[in-house]
């Protein structure tokens, strides 16, 4: 699945292992610089969910197609009912009856009504549907008379209860825009356009490598000494939550040939992500592999967690390329780091505006300590006070190797990186976890 053009991975590119101290926006930039909009293709409709639009979808005839009955009732024409009531019912013969699917056998004649079901076509010259609790239908149903006479108890008005042709959609109306984000609404409409396809940007696909000795794979026995490989899967969902398709790849081992064959096999992906590995202190194994490979920049990002990051491109055997981004090996750093770079990456492959993470401002219930002037991310429960204002929590031990508290939080409350504390009472604003609005 090569890119359609590479041409922009070949810009001049930072190639030193000299950390720099890049922010959060700086470091962003960079990132998205290298990546563009993925060509489209048919998906079955209901794969699209989140994808956008590659085409505008044109009614091509009226929705509803006929006018049709809103309610289960009679289909009259409604000058037939001036002045029933309860008391003095206008009573009129019943001729026929059409159900939901069913077209009209006949025009309805004057002084005559049709029982007719919701949905079902309303035949000419009737301009109005009685509902069954309009007329005196139960109790006919009761003493078992049914057909012959129908007494309706209310005047309808014209197009009472009548769904009008094209009420909905007209023929010839652009429903969906190329470059609309398809939700359950207009995957809906598309489908009642009668399409069962639609022409969208592809998602990307994102391969997974995760590097480390220490590494054993979920599902294989537990050994003293070894952890199980976390990364994958919650840098997997945040692929798939944000749209893409994640590729998990395995365990690359710290030697060059592991590694060497792992990242082979990743190549042919939009984007590789590697966990581990690349901080400054590590093995230098994995930096030598992927500069060999292609091109690395190995960054410090004024952020905590995930302060080493790293990023480049590999090239593949017919010498296009693929941009690269290492996160760190601890399970939060990962986690931040894709959500900081890795998020709005896969949104530009789609071709979906780079919305930042929904925010909130919140009262903070514990403190954010900043040591070292980077950005502090920390996890936090945030939830409503009786008053309906914002507070948050903290989760508790903010170590980048605690997972547990990252699985507790649905937000990361900010402290600045020229701040060094916010105290509890004070506000802070909160990137939120899992709001819809950063799917769509
Ligand atoms: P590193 O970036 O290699 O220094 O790793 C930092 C920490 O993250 C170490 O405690 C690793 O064991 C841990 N770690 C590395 N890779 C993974 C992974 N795939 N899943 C969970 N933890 C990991
Ligand atoms: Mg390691």
């Amino acid at each position: 699945m090569p890119m359609q053009s590479n041409e922009h991975l070949d810009r001049p590119h930072r190639h030193h292992y000299d950390a720099e101290m890049l922010s959060v926006e700086e470091a962003r930039e960079q990132i998205l610089s290298y990546f563009e909009i993925l060509p489209a293709e048919e998906t079955d409709l209901v794969d699209s969910l989140g994808q956008v639009a590659a085409e505008n979808l044109v009614a091509p005839f009226d929705i509803p197609p006929l006018a049709n009955s809103a309610m289960d009732g009679y289909a009259v024409r409604a000058v037939d009912t001036k002045g029933a009531s309860k008391d003095s019912p206008v009573e009129l013969p019943v001729v026929g009856v059409i159900a939901a699917g069913q077209l009209p056998e006949r025009t309805l004649e004057a002084g005559t009504a049709v029982r007719i079901m919701t949905g079902a076509p309303v035949p000419d010259y009737a301009d109005a549907v009685v509902p069954f609790e309009d007329t005196d239908e139960l109790e006919r149903r009761a003493s078992g008379d049914a057909g012959g006479l129908i007494a309706i108890h209310l005047p309808a008005e014209t197009y009472d209860n009548v769904r009008g042709a094209g009420e909905d959609i007209e023929i010839g109306e652009t429903v969906v825009e190329s470059g609309q984000i398809l939700r359950a609404a207009e995957i809906g409409v598309i489908a009642s356009l009668g399409h069962s396809n639609v022409k969208v940007i592809r998602r990307p696909v994102v391969a997974i490598v995760s590097t480390g000795d220490e590494l054993i794979e979920p599902g294989q026995e537990y050994e003293p000494g070894k952890i199980y490989n976390s990364n994958a899967f919650s840098l997997a969902a945040m692929v798939s939550r944000y749209g893409g398709v994640p590729r998990i790849m395995g365990i690359a081992r710290d030697t060059i040939e592991s590694l060497e064959s792992a990242l082979d096999d990743a190549l042919d992906a939009d984007l590789v992500v590697t966990s581990a590995g690349v901080s400054k202190g590590d093995y230098d194994v994995v930096k030598d592999v992927l500069s060999a490979k292609g091109e690395i920049a190995l960054w410090s990002v004024r952020m905590r967690p995930a302060k080493p990051l790293a990023f480049g491109v590999l090239e593949r055997s017919d010498g296009t390329k693929v941009p690269h981004l290492g996160v760190p090996g601890n399970p939060v750093s990962a986690m931040v780091a894709f959500e900081q770079f890795g998020r709005p990456a896969v949104r530009l492959m789609m071709g979906k505006p780079l919305a930042n993470k929904p925010t909130i401002e919140a009262v903070m219930d514990d403190p954010i300590r900043n040591f070292d002037g980077r950005r502090v991310y920390a996890r936090v429960q945030v939830y409503k006070d009786e008053s309906g204002e914002f507070r948050a929590k903290s989760t508790g031990n903010q170590s980048s190797g605690v997972l547990s508290s990252m699985a507790l939080a649905n937000g990361l409350a900010i402290c600045p990186d020229d701040i060094g504390m916010i105290d509890v009472g004070e506000i802070a604003r909160v990137e939120m976890l899992d709001w819809p609005d950063d799917i769509f």
